[in-house]
């Protein structure tokens, strides 16, 4: 419009300025931090419903920055992902879960498994097999107790490349989640091929899940469609207990949230006694 001319110009320049130095300083960082060890992972732990056992722990990176403190992935993956650093930060982050879960082993952990996020990159990386198996050997990790969260989105991606590698890997044991269900856009014959143990709604439908709302009837039908297909259903970001009750009560197996727990260090998590019945 009329409007958007020099004046919306100069009106907009100073802050994409701001924005762009921000990320201009954080990528210099970015590839020193992996070396600095400045990477940590904090843990989320999943829940059989509606209220346990633990079941496992979900890792999420974050970066320790000497100056800025720590930032959560919002802020740095994107670069990460931008400049392919991603590849080698995301082994790391592989590496680093199944070294934690290989400790908590070690004390008796047993039942617990480990879930790790991987981006598109990572997950199209020609040599992620060979990675996922040279990982599980050097800790001495089964597979079976490792979890891959790959989005829908990255699923989609290249969808027979995704139905190859995930075939492989859950021939190795290893489990697939399909994480941010119901935001992409996948095809059922596809989501019928891909080899995945779960399916992860995402929290956009909890957030506002109400009884009588579209929310409620969306979960519902991404519930049936899981069963119909033999997948889990986990439910993330349940905040509220009227969210942990409806989500049950619609049939979700695994449950993760504020509510039940926020991301915390491994040190929290193993002075934490989490009773488990099967220990
Ligand atoms: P995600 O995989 O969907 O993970 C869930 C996010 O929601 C996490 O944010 C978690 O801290 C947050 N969350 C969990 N429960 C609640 C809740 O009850 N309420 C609210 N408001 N939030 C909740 P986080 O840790 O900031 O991670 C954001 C995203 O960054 C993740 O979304 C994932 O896509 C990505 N990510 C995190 N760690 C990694 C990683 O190691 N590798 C890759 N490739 N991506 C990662
Ligand atoms: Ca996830
Ligand atoms: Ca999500
Ligand atoms: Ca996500």
């Amino acid at each position: 419009t009329k409007h958007m001319g020099r004046n919306g110009y100069h009106f907009f320049q100073p802050s994409m300025n701001a924005l762009a130095q921000t990320q201009l300083h954080l990528l210099n960082d970015l590839w020193s931090a992996l070396e600095h060890q400045e990477f940590r992972l904090v843990y989320q732990p999943k829940f059989n419903a509606p209220s346990g056992p633990v079941i496992g722990f979900e890792a999420l990176l974050r970066w320790d920055h000497p100056q800025r403190g720590r930032l959560t992935p919002d802020v740095f993956l994107p670069l990460a992902e931008k400049t392919g650093l991603i590849v080698p930060l995301g082994n790391w982050v592989v590496d680093e879960a199944c070294r934690q879960l290989s400790e908590w082993r070690k004390q008796g952990r047993l039942v617990w498994s480990i879930a790790v996020n991987l981006s598109t990159l990572q997950f199209e990386q020609s040599a992620l097999v060979e990675t996922i198996i040279a990982t599980l050997k050097k800790h001495d990790v089964p597979a079976d107790k490792l979890i891959l969260e790959v989005t829908e989105t990255t699923a989609m991606n290249n969808p027979d490349e995704s139905v190859r590698v995930l075939t492989k890997l859950t021939e190795l044991g290893v489990k697939a989640s399909i994480d941010d269900f119901g935001t992409g856009y996948s095809s059922l014959l596809y989501l019928k091929r891909l080899p995945a143990s779960e399916l992860k709604i995402d929290r956009a439908f909890v957030r506002e899940l109400s009884r009588k709302g579209d929310d409620a009837t969306i979960v519902s039908a991404i519930v049936a469609l899981a069963k119909t297909l033999n997948l889990k259903v986990v439910a993330e970001g349940v905040e509220t207990e009227e969210q942990r009750a409806f989500l049950t009560e619609l049939g979700c197996n695994t449950l993760q949230g504020y509510l039940l727990g926020k991301p915390v260090s491994a040190e929290s998590i193993t002075a934490e006694a989490y009773i488990h019945p099967d220990e």
